[in-house]
């Protein structure tokens, strides 16, 4: 919990891989407006980790559609892709501590062993757990163990112990204080990739390291995130960083009640902008 007197640090972190649309207006305004009312700051994070469909012209868009929106944040601009040796120490730390193991396997192979889908993709059927892939010849992935990462936090009784303060609401409106579950952490989330095979960090270890970095004390996103918070609070908890409080929202879907994706150019801010919009028509068609 940040201490009560501390200044409110907000943050919006987008991933440069398409133009920004409806649903990114909201977190950014969110956090930015939170910051404005309580006097704190507004930080914006470029995570870029993901080095094959990050784009630099995008970069450029996000600040520019951010820019008329009417939003003013600090610079420099941290972007995850400076930050590597940072995750390298993150997962450093956890393997000295016994909790992860490298593992060699495709998409394919998971998807044929591992039917079962979790929180946010597939739950990992736990192939290279054990196995010695030293000689497969093949890039490996860290995964977390996540059964040991529990027993590290003192099992799962000391799991139902840690919380985190939703001052949105979840997919389901769920607010105020969240506790874990242990079960929920192994048969949703399982023993997630930390490192990607390409040497880069995952998005739930950068997001959770970059937050304390950067004294982020509430995060704004996508409710399509809230099932990944649990994970996010436990590696808090592993590795010793401050925990933000969270603010989830609403996804913004389209007329057929698709959420949006990058892809939806028809719903970018850009072409909203070049179709005459205004930035209050942002804000109304986001529903603030
Ligand atoms: N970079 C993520 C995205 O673009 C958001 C991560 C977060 O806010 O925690 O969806």
């Amino acid at each position: 919990m940040p201490p009560a007197d501390r200044q409110p640090v907000e943050r919006f972190a987008p991933s440069p891989t398409g133009r920004l649309h409806l649903g990114h207006a909201l977190s950014a305004i969110l956090a930015h407006d939170a910051a404005r009312a309580a006097g704190g700051r507004f930080l914006l994070r470029i995570e870029d980790l993901d080095a094959g469909r990050a784009r630099e012209a995008f970069v450029a868009g996000i600040e520019a559609d951010l820019a008329w929106l009417g939003l003013r944040w600090e610079t420099p601009v941290l972007r995850q892709s400076a930050r590597g040796a940072a995750y390298a120490a993150a997962l450093a730390r956890l393997d000295a501590l016994g909790l992860l193991y490298p593992c060699v396997c495709t998409r394919a192979e998971i998807a044929a062993a591992a039917p079962q889908e979790g929180a946010d993709e597939t739950v990992y059927p736990g192939l290279c757990r054990g196995r010695d892939v030293s000689g497969a010849g093949r890039p490996a992935a860290l995964r977390l163990a996540m059964d040991r990462a529990i027993d590290r936090l003192g099992g799962p009784d000391a799991i139902r112990a840690l919380t985190f303060e939703e001052c949105g609401a979840g997919p389901g409106g769920e607010t105020g204080r969240m506790a874990l579950d242990p079960e929920a952490l192994i048969a949703q989330i399982g023993d997630v990739a930390l490192g990607r095979k390409d040497g880069a960090a995952s998005y739930h270890l950068a997001v959770v390291v970059d937050d304390a970095h950067q004294g982020v004390t509430c995060a704004t996103r996508g409710e399509d995130l809230f099932a990944s918070t649990p994970l996010h609070r436990l590696l808090q908890a592993l590795l010793g960083l401050p925990t933000p409080r969270y603010r989830h929202h609403r996804l913004i879907r389209d007329a057929a009640g698709r959420r949006l994706a990058k892809r939806d150019d028809a719903r970018a801010l850009a072409t909203l902008r070049a179709e005459g919009a205004t930035p209050e028509d942002v804000r109304r068609l986001v529903g603030l």
